[in-house]
Parts: C-alpha cells; structure tokens; sequence
C-alpha cells in the first residue's frame, strides 16, 4: 500500500492532491527513468549503490540529475515512516514539453516524483513460487531502469495468468533475468547468474546475494546459463528489493528439487535477514 504522503516537484502532498500535466514525457513517451529504494526499520537500504544506479541510467537516457546526494537522501527520509519497512519509488522524467515531439525538448524541468509504499519481502521458508520460461522481448537498454515497461508489464501479465509469479527471460537460449527480478539457478552445488550486460538490470539485491556468497565461501559462479541447464537445477531464486529473495519450486510446471525451498535458499535467507539486521 502506497503512503498518503507523496513527493512532487519540491514539494510534499498527500497522494490525491498530486498531479502533473498531461503533456509529461513520462505519460506520452515513457521518457523517463526510476530506482526502488527499500528502507529497514525507517533505514535506507544501499542508498548509494542504488543512487549510483540512477545516475548511470540518467547518463544513458541524456538526462541530467536534478539533485545531489545529500538532497536525495534528504528527499527521500522525508517520505520514510520511523521504524517501518517500506519501499521508496522514484521516478524522474523529461518534463512536460508545451508540444509533443519524440526529440528532447529545450529548458524544460524534469519531473521528479516519489512515494514510499509497504514492503511484503518472502518470508514463508516451506513454500515457493512457480514461474514460467518467455522468450525476453525487451529492447537492447536493459541496463537502464527506465520506465517504459511494457515488455515487462506483458510479460509478467503472461506469467500471473498461467497462476505463475514470476516470468524468467531468455534471449537466443540464454537466461537474461526475470520480468522484474534478477535470477539466480543452483546448478552441480553452485550458486550460478547470469554476468552483468546490458541484457539485464543490474540489481542491488543481486550485488548483495553475491557479496554473501563470497563473505561465507559459498560456490558461486556469474556465468550464462542455457535453457537446458536451467532444467537440471536444484534450485531456482529470483531477487529484487521489493520482494528480496523468493524460491521458484515449479519452472513451467514442472517441479524444481522437491517443491519446498532448498538448502541453499534456507541458508541466504538468513544470512541476508542478518545482513539486513546489521545495518539497521
Ligand atoms: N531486473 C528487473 C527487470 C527489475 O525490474 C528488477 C527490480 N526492479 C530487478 C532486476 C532487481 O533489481 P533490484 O534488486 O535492484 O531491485
């Protein structure tokens, strides 16, 4: 659920008194981009890995960053509930233009726009969730966070109408991520993902789940992963900041290891809830 108070262009409202023009690029182009901020215990989470994400994706769209780091976390503390779990959303994009032309318009300020939401991470250690294989047809800038998802908005739809949660992509036989998640595969014991490129998003949670790896000596492996071998795996995550790390226990309906999250979930699990406890 989205918190009453939102952030809009310098200023904080509550939710129904926000509104912006329907000349904004964001609503005829999808020109813009965003970043997911989860926050623990009224604590920003990996504030400067994911402020660093936004300014690759601003670099790769030509769009300036209105604000420094400091007036982020500013901005962003300010829509936080002490104590809470919650996620922030942002979202900048290219300003509302006086006329609709596909190139960049002159002198116009960006839309900068924010609202923290309630957070619902996989808890649940006996049960998993089931996905589906799609062909990924996105575009070649997957690296961006943009907010032109329909790709995504399609794909997804796809996998909740076959009563699935998530949909993992495929690109020419290879695994790229999830409709809104990276994925990690244990295949032979290692802990396996896909290599950062610019056919996925390079998630924080990602970076998380492979600095675990490597603290505790884990087997891990940022490798391509084949259709083929995707299906002699035990197990099958995917991880985003919303939803952290969720078990897959059915690929296209059939079951993965015994249907229960495995060892290695229960394992990550923890060792991320403690990680998150540390920084708290
Ligand atoms: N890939 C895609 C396409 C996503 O939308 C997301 C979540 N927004 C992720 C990966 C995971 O990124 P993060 O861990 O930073 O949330």
């Amino acid at each position: 659920m989205t918190t009453d108070k939102i952030y809009l262009n310098g200023e904080y409202l509550p939710l129904a008194e926000a509104k912006i023009s329907v000349m904004d690029r964001g609503f005829l182009f999808g020109d813009g981009v965003y970043e997911v901020i989860p926050a623990y215990a009224g604590k920003l989470f990996r504030l400067e890995n994911h402020l660093e994400r936004l300014d690759n994706s601003l670099k790769s769209i030509r769009l300036a960053n209105p604000h420094n780091r400091e007036q982020w976390r500013a901005l962003l503390t300010g829509l936080l509930q002490p104590g809470l779990d919650q996620s922030i959303y942002l979202q900048i994009t290219r300003g509302a233009a006086p006329k609709r032309d596909h190139a960049f318009p002159k002198d116009v300020p960006p839309t900068v726009f924010a609202m923290a939401s309630t957070i619902n991470p996989h808890t649940d250690e006996n049960t998993g969730l089931k996905a589906i294989s799609l062909e990924d047809s996105r575009w070649k800038l997957c690296d961006t966070k943009a907010i032109t998802l329909l790709a995504n908005v399609l794909l997804r739809q796809q996998a909740v109408e076959q009563g699935c949660a998530e949909a993992l992509l495929f690109k020419e036989g290879h695994l790229t991520e999830g409709a809104a998640s990276n994925v990690f595969a244990v295949i032979g014991g290692v802990l396996m993902t896909p290599p950062k490129s610019p056919a996925i998003l390079p998630g924080i949670t990602r970076d998380v789940i492979l600095e675990i790896a490597e603290t505790n000596n884990i087997p891990h492996n940022e490798k391509a992963i084949s259709k083929d071998e995707i299906k002699s795996a035990s197990e099958i995550w995917v991880t985003s900041s919303t939803r952290e790390i969720i078990p897959i226990v059915e690929l296209d309906g059939n079951v993965i290891g015994n249907g229960k999250p495995g060892p290695v979930w229960k394992t990550f699990f923890k060792l991320f809830q403690d990680y998150k406890k540390s920084l708290a």
